[in-house]
């Protein structure tokens, strides 16, 4: 469970701080689906970057499973930072590594598994994703839908139990978009995963999103359900 608690965040510009969320109180349930959708500059990756503590708060307290990770020491992030994997809309994947290493990076920073632990979780996860047959191919040889199965490999690996996806889909086409995001659904089913999706696109919302959170200006302006949230004729 993801609980904030008067969340805030303040990016400092020109010696001046400026906020980017507004205090946010919400609940995170474990093993949901949870939507963030909002207008560019509307605060998405930065609530996002805050769970994750890619960025500090400012303010307030954030719980990741009864745990306030606002004050965690540099030991305590890296061993946090294991239990929550991300995605991005443009991959992020290593030019000069393989599929198998890029999905094997993460646990070899983590430097706590031994390399038959790595060669192992990596079949595993090729299988999973359906790249069995990619192993050795690098990136530039990938479609776009390989590449975020890649992504979504590799943000498994060291076993989170959160998944973050910002803007996953939004560079892939609809139908490759479909199979990105059921994966993200089996993944969701299979492993009990939490997922956070940022995204512009409703579709994608209503497909895969149990409850949605409508952001605007650095607030929630809106939480629920997300046949509460969007009502369509
Ligand atoms: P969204 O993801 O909804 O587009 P962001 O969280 O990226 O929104 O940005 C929210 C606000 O914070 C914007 O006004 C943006 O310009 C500002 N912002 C984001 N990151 C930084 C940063 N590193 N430094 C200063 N301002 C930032
Ligand atoms: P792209 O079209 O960009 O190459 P796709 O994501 O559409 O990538 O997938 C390529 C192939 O892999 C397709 O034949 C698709 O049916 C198959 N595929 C995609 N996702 C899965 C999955 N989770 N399990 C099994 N096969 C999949």
């Amino acid at each position: 469970m993801i609980v904030f608690d008067q969340v805030q965040k303040s990016y400092q510009v020109g010696g001046e701080a400026v906020p980017a969320l507004h205090p946010t109180s919400m609940t995170i349930e474990t093993g949901e689906v949870f939507g963030i959708v909002g207008h560019s500059g509307a605060g998405k990756s930065t609530l996002v970057r805050l769970i994750n503590r890619l960025e500090p708060s400012t303010g307030g307290r954030i719980l990741i499973d009864d745990e306030d990770i606002t004050h965690y020491s540099h030991a305590e992030l890296r061993a946090f930072r294991r239990k929550v994997g991300m995605i991005f809309q443009h991959f992020n994947l290593l030019s000069s590594k393989t599929v198998a290493d890029n999905i094997a990076f993460p646990m070899k920073l983590a430097g706590i598994y031994s390399a038959t632990q790595i060669r192992e979780r990596v079949d595993e996860l090729l299988a999973r994703v359906s790249l069995v047959d990619q192993a050795n191919k690098y990136p530039s040889q990938l479609s776009g839908g390989q590449k975020q199965r890649v992504g979504i490999a590799r943000a498994l690996a060291c076993r989170p139990t959160i998944l973050l996806c910002d803007e996953a889909t939004s560079a892939l086409d609809p139908q490759t978009t479909q199979s990105v995001l059921k994966l993200l659904g089996d993944i969701n089913r299979e492993l009990g995963l939490t997922i956070v999706l940022i995204t512009h696109e409703m579709d994608v919302v209503r497909r895969v999103c149990d409850r949605v959170a409508v952001m605007d200006a650095g607030r929630v302006v809106e939480m629920g359900p997300v046949s509460d949230v969007f009502l369509h004729p």
